[in-house]
């Protein structure tokens, strides 16, 4: 099963195509750009609690049969948080002292 290469920061909504360097993600997929990640996240995942690794690039050539992203469309459907940013950073501020690896 591929990633669903979710198409917008769910912060702030910015793009983020299947190329993009800024996207990052948490194991679930939770999909947020690197200025929000590092700026307003604290690399802790809102909806998890989790941190984030950056997303990989899906490779737009097709260098293996039946792989790529021509075959493995990103997803259309945008993501947003159901938090307020008020509760978003209380939720970090109580989560990020704790390394991702012992949350
Ligand atoms: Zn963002
Ligand atoms: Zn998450």
């Amino acid at each position: 099963m591929a990633l669903s290469l979710r198409p917008n920061c769910e912060y702030c909504d910015k793009d983020l195509p299947p190329d993009s360097l800024e996207a990052r993600i948490c194991t679930y997929e939770c999909t947020f750009c690197s200025d929000c990640v590092d700026n307003k996240l604290s690399n802790v995942c809102p909806n998890c609690g989790g941190g984030f690794a950056p997303r990989p690039i899906r490779p737009a050539k097709e260098w293996r049969p039946g792989l790529g992203v021509t075959h493995q469309p990103p997803s259309e459907q945008r993501v947003h948080l159901s938090f307020s940013k008020e509760e978003i950073s209380e939720f970090s501020a109580k989560v990020r002292g704790i390394p991702p690896e012992r949350r």
